[in-house]
């Protein structure tokens, strides 16, 4: 069972651990979810190994409620694209349902977490049912966007269940815990 002001090291300062949270050189290379901030969290994926053709890196949490603890935040819907790469794209598989089909079911869960996005109308990146604008962009994502922008690559902002108010009366995530952030 997880413990929030015990198990979420969110707040500890990168010189209150041990090589300021980056483990002994190499201890952590190539493991991107796994820190001092969090090993205790996850098992490690090159003891706790699966079979798998191609490799599989798969992520285990070592807590009741699984990743759902961890995750980020990011809420994005899939693009009727993803679902039949094979015809569209020439790889994986078609999905047996289509975005339209589940479109309604996004809305649905969109409503229940309370998300915060814009109106992108973006190819591929449909937008959703939002309880809020986007936050706004920090210094560097400003940064970023104006670049970015000089060669045609549009920079969005993350869809997120990151709330600052409260909508419909009931209590939302307005702090954020995940140790990943
Ligand atoms: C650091 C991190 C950041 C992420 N960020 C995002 C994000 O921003 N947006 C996003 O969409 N997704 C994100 N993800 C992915 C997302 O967290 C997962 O896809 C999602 O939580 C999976 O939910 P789940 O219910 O399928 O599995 P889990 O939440 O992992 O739950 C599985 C449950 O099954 C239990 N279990 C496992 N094996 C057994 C067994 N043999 N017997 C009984 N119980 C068992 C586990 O203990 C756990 O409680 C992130 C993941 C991580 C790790």
């Amino acid at each position: 069972m997880l413990h929030p002001s015990k198990d979420f090291r969110t707040h500890t300062w990168p010189w209150e651990l041990k090589y300021r949270g980056h483990g002994r050189p190499g201890e952590y290379d190539g493991l991107w979810k796994i820190n001092a901030y969090t090993d205790h969290l996850y098992t490690n994926p090159r003891q706790d190994t699966c079979r798998s053709q191609p490799e599989f890196h798969w992520t285990r949490l070592r807590a009741v409620g699984g990743r759902t603890n961890t995750w980020g935040r990011a809420c994005f819907r899939h693009g009727p694209l993803d679902f039949k790469t094979k015809s569209k794209q020439g790889f994986g598989e078609e999905w047996p349902i289509s975005y339209e089909e589940l479109a309604p079911w996004y809305g649905k869960a969109e409503r229940l977490v309370g998300i915060r996005g814009g109106r992108d109308s973006y190819f591929n990146m449909p937008d959703g049912v939002y309880a809020g604008p986007a936050h706004n962009p920090r210094c560097t994502e400003l940064w970023m966007k104006g670049r970015a922008a000089k060669i045609g690559v549009p920079v969005l902002p993350e869809r997120t269940a990151v709330l600052s108010v409260t909508d419909d009366g009931r209590r939302r995530l307005a702090h954020d815990i995940s140790p990943m952030a």
